[in-house]
């Protein structure tokens, strides 16, 4: 199962479907885009319509020990950026 390590050491296993710290996060404009095309066609198969989300939508974790978020850069990059919470 692959694994993700936040900055404080936290290792999460991802891929399991699920995990209750991941989530999707796509442009509004994006997701739109999306809902337009697929309210055209004759028929919803959902493994298209997930491929459609996934090219547009980057993976977000949140880490359960600290917070962070890591949020992938790009779609399908599997590369991260770390956001620490504010808390002041
Ligand atoms: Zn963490």
């Amino acid at each position: 199962m692959p694994k993700i390590a936040c900055k404080c050491g936290h290792i999460m296993n991802i891929g399991s479907l699920d995990e209750d710290f991941a989530y999707d996060l796509i442009s509004q404009n994006a997701l739109w885009d999306i809902i337009d095309t697929w309210s055209e066609k004759k028929e919803f198969i959902s493994e298209e319509f997930v491929d459609s989300f996934n090219n547009e939508s980057v993976e977000v974790y949140e880490c359960p020990c600290c917070q962070r978020l890591l949020v992938e850069e790009a779609p399908n990059s599997n590369r991260f950026s770390f956001y620490k919470k504010e808390t002041e």
